[in-house]
């Protein structure tokens, strides 16, 4: 059976939405290429669509996008039914003509809302990561606060990030803006989740395509930057379809770019010095010079390195260094040298017996 028919059949058979379904209220986030809001639903029957599409109650996430929006559509029908768990539940996506200003189309994409707190909106508090063990296990731990127990808890997200990045991957997916201020905690599942496929490519299937190189964040993006660029004309009106073949896919590897924006994540939460903006850029303007070699950084900096950042070093040391050891094969200049999201689930980083019992939590 064709894909397309089957995707299409569960489209058409879903309760569709309008924009006259949602009160906007509390302004969550805002782009260059859309705004988003926090909506209610209007009406009793919009209530029931939504409870249709499989979420029971409570409000939802409303994004008005620019034409940009048909391809986060696309991306996001596709997580749904590949590997919803990923990312933010998708509800629906549809096309608006503007209410001002003649002609102009808009796009309108609905998830339900996850929660209030982003990852980046975790790692602001001082806090962290203890915030964040509460939240995932609903109470705290009758053990003593420290570096073993900080490990513990980082270990769970990352295991969880891994996940959903796995999942993305598997189905032909680079995010491509992988950033704290892009991971929900979700409180219905109590695991973080991957929101924003703006950017993001299906390789796969052959949507490829970057509205502008500036979507890509440049404190979380790997050094090769634009992946795939031969295949993707610089600024097109409408979506540029490519294909690539899972050998394509192999030789390329890129997929290891969110693997690059994922380490750096990983190496803010265990180094509260690097959770501040500008001391992230200030540590990609040292690991660039130190020829993006995190060996040849600490070398660098743990000589003089602060209280802070001691404490970094520490918890990555724990249990012989084999977080330091996932870290940094992470975090290479080679794409083709990073681990895949699937081996680093498989590293021994996480084979360790969860002293919390965090670790039956996927
Ligand atoms: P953009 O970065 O293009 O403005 P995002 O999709 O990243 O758009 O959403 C902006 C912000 O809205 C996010 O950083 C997050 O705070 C919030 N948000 C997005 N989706 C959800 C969701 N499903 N549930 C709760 N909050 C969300
Ligand atoms: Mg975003």
């Amino acid at each position: 059976f064709d894909m397309f028919v089957l995707a299409f059949a569960e489209r058409l058979f879903r309760p569709t939405f309008r924009k006259d379904d949602f009160v906007l209220g509390k302004k969550l986030g805002e782009g260059a290429f859309g705004v988003v809001c926090k909506a209610s639903l209007a009406n009793p029957e919009a209530a029931e669509k939504v409870k249709a599409n499989g979420v029971m109650q409570g409000d939802v996430v409303v994004k008005k996008a620019t034409e940009y929006g048909a391809v986060e559509i696309w991306m996001n029908e596709r997580v749904r039914r590949a590997c919803a768990s990923s990312c933010a539940d998708f509800l629906y996506g549809f096309r608006e003509s503007k209410s001002k200003g003649k002609g102009a189309e808009e796009y309108w994409l609905i998830w339900r809302f996850e929660g209030e707190d982003t990852l980046y909106d975790l790692m602001q508090s001082k806090e962290f990561p203890y915030n964040v063990e509460t939240k995932i296990l609903g109470d705290v731990q009758d053990l003593p606060k420290g570096i073993a127990r900080e490990n513990k808890i980082i270990q769970t997200v990352m295991r969880q990030l891994l996940f959903a990045l796995d999942g993305l991957h598997s189905t032909g997916i680079v995010h491509r803006d992988i950033k704290p201020q892009n991971v929900i905690f979700s409180e219905g599942s109590r695991t973080f989740k991957i929101i924003d496929l703006g950017a993001a490519a299906d390789l796969r299937v052959g949507i490829n395509y970057i509205p502008k190189e500036f979507l890509l964040d440049p404190r979380y993006a790997a050094p090769e930057q634009y992946i795939m660029s031969t295949q993707t004309p610089s600024a097109p009106s409408v979506p540029v379809a490519t294909t690539l073949s899972p050998v394509l896919w192999q030789l390329n590897l890129p997929d290891r770019f969110d693997i690059y924006s994922l380490g750096l994540i990983f190496l803010q939460m265990a180094f509260p010095s690097l959770r501040t903006d500008s001391n992230l850029i200030q540590f990609n303007r040292q690991l660039k010079r130190c020829d993006y070699d995190l060996e040849a950084w600490r070398n660098l900096v743990e000589p003089r390195a602060n209280a802070e950042l001691r404490r970094g070093f520490d918890i990555m040391d724990l249990d012989d260094g084999i977080g330091w050891e996932l870290l940094t094969s992470m975090v290479r200049y080679k794409a083709r040298q990073r681990i895949s999201a699937k081996a680093a689930l498989a590293h021994p980083y996480f084979n360790r017996e969860g002293l919390l019992g965090l670790s039956v939590m996927q």
